[in-house]
């Protein structure tokens, strides 16, 4: 899944590319991918393109100057290619999970196309990706790594009042929003600190390495232009692979040698973040219920890291 460097990387490589084209049509492949009515964007003058958290937002203006916003969220395995020429959207590399390099693909659920016959293609294999039209862009409610917010005490508050394991905490969108999988185990491997630890029993040195660490692995993320893994999901609009799974600390490096004391790293599970997010999905229940729902299924389901 895309986090923060990822979804970060895509906006700077996108930015130039689109910004003041003019939407001409979009065409819809999945309706489970796009939510709003398209006519409402169709005309739209993109003029700026931003990254809160992982959700990558496109401002579009329209002639009588009210706003409208494409918001996207790569989720699982979602792509967005952008080709200066629709009809010859051919690309260097092949495309991971579409069998070619040739746009659209077998994946391809929605098409933005402009005026000036450019096209960014958005692909997703798994579905569970999407773009949606709004007023007032879809900012996530966490504060964002790169936001002059998240401090040491930001972190600091949002630790000590709960038994919740370290890394499930990092990785709560609620939160704090950008980090992942990826980041959540590199960073917290940088400051010495044990996924599973109960966010409480961090202390203040413990809380300064950990911040530090986050916007040292993110920061390393986004000049790498994000992280191809194992899995090679992730690529940016114009094809090419990002280059920060050369950097992995230890992320997909299970069996490998630690970096620090040769010891061979051993992955153990963890509770899938869909489960743990459960009940906020289907229940209304005040907050302070939930969280105890939530540190239960912790506490119950997850034995080792
Ligand atoms: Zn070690």
């Amino acid at each position: 899944m895309p986090e923060l460097p990822e979804v970060e990387s895509i906006k700077n490589s996108l930015k130039p590319n689109i910004t003041g084209k003019i939407i001409k049509d979009i065409d819809i492949l999945s309706s489970k991918n796009f939510v709003g009515n398209k006519k409402d964007v169709i005309g739209n003058k993109i003029t700026s393109v931003y990254r809160y958290g992982k959700v990558l937002v496109f401002k579009l203006e329209k002639l009588d100057k009210l706003y409208n916003y494409l918001n996207i969220h790569f989720k699982l395995s979602g792509q967005m290619l952008y080709a200066k020429n629709i009809n010859n959207a051919i690309f260097e590399n092949p495309i991971p999970f579409t069998g070619g390099n040739k746009m659209p693909a077998n994946t391809t659920r929605v098409i933005i196309k402009f005026t000036d016959n450019s096209a960014i293609f958005f692909n997703d294999l798994r579905k569970f990706g999407w773009i949606k039209i709004s007023k007032q862009p879809l900012i996530p409610k966490g504060i964002d790594v790169l936001d002059k917010r998240f401090t040491p005490i930001l972190i600091k508050l949002l630790t000590h009042k709960t038994r919740r394991p370290v890394k499930v905490l990092l990785m709560d969108q609620d939160l704090i929003t950008g980090i992942g999988n990826i980041y959540a185990n590199d960073s917290l491997y940088l400051a010495g600190i044990h996924p599973q630890r109960k966010s409480n029993s961090l202390n203040e040195s413990e809380i300064k390495k950990l911040h530090k660490a986050i916007i040292e692995e993110i920061k390393k993320g986004v000049k790498d232009k994000g992280s191809s893994g194992a899995d090679e999901a992730f690529i940016l609009p114009d094809g090419s692979r990002g280059n920060h799974q050369r950097s992995f600390l230890v992320y997909q490096r299970d069996g490998k040698l630690c970096k620090k004391c040769k010891t061979i790293i051993k992955k153990v599970p963890t509770l899938p973040l869909v489960i743990l997010n459960f009940p906020l999905v289907i229940l209304n229940f005040p907050l302070v219920i939930l969280n105890k729902v939530k540190d239960l299924a912790t506490k119950r389901s997850v034995k080792y890291y």
